[in-house]
């Protein structure tokens, strides 16, 4: 399948940094938004995004000229209908996804394929929504998207071959990693990631201190960040979200959220972002 258009609904974090890594890989983007106020932020982020790039001499001054002009915001829906592939990263809420889904796949044209970002929510169920489930998969980049290498390529039920290998060349012409993972609660990282969050939070409620805990995880699995830090970099809030949801939709105890994580955030501890998580953090 020849990806040239691009629409991206939900111009917030995700789906700017996906804007940026589509128009470098030379794709026509349209960012679709119900907020003003989005576009301007939108904007920002990918100005400080393409900036960092040429800092770091990743970009030159031309690229980032060309990465700007390749990509366009709108309130406008028609701009779904000449896209070949759409890319959904509206706010993780069921009932927002499914009014953007059904409105997507009534609008957008019959053969171009739509892609939800969500880090939780069911694949299969999504593509219900969109109408056209045959043309419908999970396409799960990870923040900031023009950083991270991996995408989750998330095939729903009824998600034809041919469509999963689009997904995986499309991931792969932006430069990415792609995994095919199954379509099951928090895919492959948020899944894994969970259950070890979870176990080092009891592990801290036994007593021992947040740097030892994540000292040994990074020694002994050889990660570059324990999960306690890795937490306070995403957010408890975030981090909360995640475990209640792994745990309502699995009912595995490894994913129980011990009280004093809901404490924390309620005392506005939300890690790097507040100051204070399982560390504290300077000015
Ligand atoms: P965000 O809040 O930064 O952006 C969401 C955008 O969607 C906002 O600009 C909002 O105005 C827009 N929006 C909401 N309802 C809309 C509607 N009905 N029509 C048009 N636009 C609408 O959110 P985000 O962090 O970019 O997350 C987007 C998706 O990506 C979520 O499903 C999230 O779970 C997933 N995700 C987030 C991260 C992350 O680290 N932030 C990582 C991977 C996946």
């Amino acid at each position: 399948m020849n990806v040239e258009r691009m629409t991206i609904i939900g111009a917030g974090t995700m789906g700017t940094g996906i804007a940026q890594v589509a128009a470098q890989a030379g794709i026509a983007v349209t960012l679709l938004d119900s907020s003003a106020e989005a576009f301007e932020r939108s904007r920002a982020l990918l100005g400080r995004s393409l900036q960092g790039g040429i800092d770091r001499e990743k970009l030159t001054e031309a690229q980032a000229a060309e990465v700007r002009e390749r990509i366009a915001w709108s309130h406008g829906w028609d701009a779904l209908a000449d896209a070949d592939w759409v890319i959904e990263a509206v706010f993780e809420d069921l009932e927002v996804k499914r009014e953007v889904l059904g409105r997507a796949g009534e609008i957008a044209a019959a053969a171009a394929v739509i892609a939800s970002n969500t880090s939780t929510l069911p694949i299969s169920a999504l593509a219900e929504m969109s109408g056209r489930p045959e043309r419908f998969i999970g396409m799960h980049f990870f923040n900031p998207a023009p950083a991270m290498k991996l995408v989750e390529v998330i095939p729903g039920d009824r998600t034809p071959p041919e469509v999963t290998e689009a997904a995986v060349a499309l991931c792969e012409r932006m430069g990415k990693e792609p995994k095919v993972s199954p379509d099951i609660p928090g895919f492959f990282v948020n899944r894994a990631f969970g259950a070890l969050l979870s176990a080092a939070i009891d592990i801290w409620l036994q007593g021992a201190d947040p740097e030892t805990i994540d000292g040994a995880m990074e020694l002994g699995l050889g990660h570059k960040m324990g999960p306690l830090a890795t937490a306070d970099l995403v957010g408890l809030d975030v981090c909360l979200a995640l475990l209640e949801s792994l745990h309502e939709q699995t009912g595995h105890a490894r994913f129980e959220v011990a009280p004093e994580l809901p404490a924390m955030v309620a005392a506005g501890k939300l890690g790097r972002k507040s100051g204070e998580g399982f560390y504290r953090y300077g000015e």
